[in-house]
Parts: structure tokens; sequence; C-alpha cells
């Protein structure tokens, strides 16, 4: 299934791909299932890094508004992202694979805090690496995050795996017959406000040029069609 166009990927996880088909928090067995599928990524050859939000469990923004401070609630949000990634190490593990998970707000006692040139050895040694608490700071996504480390460790593409097959022109929710593009560059994401990921995220994606593929992650066997060109998804892209 490898593609070659590709070699070292960032896999971005919104958060409530783990809730399976729960209302909050992780489904054991949906992260299995997930993990399986990063294996199989792996077994093609290619290096992963991996992001996984913090949504399933606390977003900022949602504890702002019920009165909680904004910063309070985002590194919350962020301590969120970790046992997220601890899940999926678990996980991952259970399946043989050697996963390293590396912290943006240093947690020595629970994993790696963030060394990016450790990170690249992780890599090089062929394990898996997860990035948890997105950038350490208050006010960003995990988007942002994935976007920063996708640029830091020099990947080749992003891959956004959320509960959506790409992106389109309209709420598919709200307009029956909104369109989904193939492929749509970062300029006219960021000139109509496409709902994709935050603007900083894909800001970061232009300047360092690194196409972001959204595609739904839900979908069992999904990751490998679209890893090898052949499933349901949107490239954003330089025009
Ligand atoms: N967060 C943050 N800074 C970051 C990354 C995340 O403050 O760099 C907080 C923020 O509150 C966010 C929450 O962590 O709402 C969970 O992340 P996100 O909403 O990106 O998760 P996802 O939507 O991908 O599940």
């Amino acid at each position: 299934m490898s593609n070659p166009r590709y070699k070292r990927l960032l896999l971005k996880l919104s958060g409530e791909v783990l809730m399976g088909s729960g209302q909050f928090g992780i489904d054991p067995e949906t992260v299995s299932r997930v993990a399986e599928e990063v294996k199989q990524a792996k077994d093609a050859g290619y290096e992963l890094c991996l992001v996984i939000g913090g949504g399933n469990i606390f977003r900022g923004i949602a504890g702002a508004a019920r009165g909680l401070d904004r910063t309070t609630g985002d590194y919350m949000g962020m301590l969120a992202t970790i046992m997220n990634a601890l899940a999926m190490q678990n996980a991952l593990e259970k399946l043989g694979v050697e996963t390293r998970v590396q912290s943006a707000i240093p947690m020595d006692t629970v994993c790696e805090p963030y060394i990016r040139r450790r990170a690249v050895r992780h890599l090089e040694k062929g394990r898996i690496v997860i990035f948890a608490a997105g950038t350490g700071n208050p006010f960003f996504t995990t988007d942002s995050g994935a976007a920063l480390r996708a640029a830091e460790m020099n990947c080749d593409a992003l891959f956004k795996g959320t509960s959506v097959d790409g992106i389109y022109d309209a709420d598919p929710k709200k307009v029956p017959d909104a369109n989904r593009f193939d492929t749509v560059s970062y300029d006219t994401v960021l000139a109509e406000n496409l709902k994709v990921m935050d603007a900083s995220a894909v800001a970061l994606c232009r300047e360092n040029n690194i196409p972001i593929i959204v595609f739904n992650i839900r979908e069992q066997g999904n990751l490998a069609h679209v890893l090898r060109g052949d499933g349901v998804a949107t490239t954003v892209r330089s025009a």
C-alpha cells in the first residue's frame, strides 16, 4: 500500500475518533481498531508520527463557556491529549509496535519530553512517535500542534483522520448538494474559511509546503486506501 510520494507522515486523529459510538471518552475497542490500521501503515514502510486531539475528553473553549478560565481549560485539554496518547501507545504496543510518547508538557514519570532530535532517532529505529499535549501552549489546538510537528520532523504530508470524508464547499449536514473537493489550495481554504483545520495550522503547512489530506478514519480500512491514493479524501496543497 506504499505511496512512493511520501515516506515520513504525520497522522492527526481527532480525539472524538477514539470515542467509537460513544459520546465521550475512550473506547478501547475503537482504539485497537485504529491502532491496527496504523500498524498496517507502518508495516507498509512509512515512518509515522501521530498527534491525537483531546476533544473526546475536554476542550478548553467548552470549559471557558461554562466559567472556567480559558487558559486553565486549555491546559486541561492538553492533559486530555496525553491520556489519548497513552491509550494509543498501549494499543500499538499490544500489537508489537514499538511506540514512544513525547509530551510538549514535560511529565517525566509518564512519558518522554518532546525532544526533536530524539524523536527523529525513534523514527529511524522504526518506532512510532506520538506527540502529546499539542504545542504545549494555551490558545492553540492539536491541529496547530500537528502542523508544527509535521514541519519540525520534515514530514512529507499531514493526514488528518476525522469523522468526515473531506472538505466541502458548504456544510454537507445543512446543504444537501454541497460538493466535496478532491484537491483545494491552501489559499482557498483560508480565503473561504473552509472548515478543515484552524487557520494557523493551514498557514504553517502552506509555508512549509506540506500537503494536508483530510479523510474519514471512522470507516474501517480507509487509512490504507487513502495512503495508496485510491480512497475518498481531500488534499490541500499549493494551487
Ligand atoms: N490545546 C491547547 N493547546 C494546544 C493543543 C490543544 O490549549 O497546543 C487544548 C485546547 O483546549 C483544545 C484541547 O486541548 O480544545 C483539545 O485539543 P483539540 O480541540 O485540538 O482536540 P481535537 O478536536 O482534535 O479532538
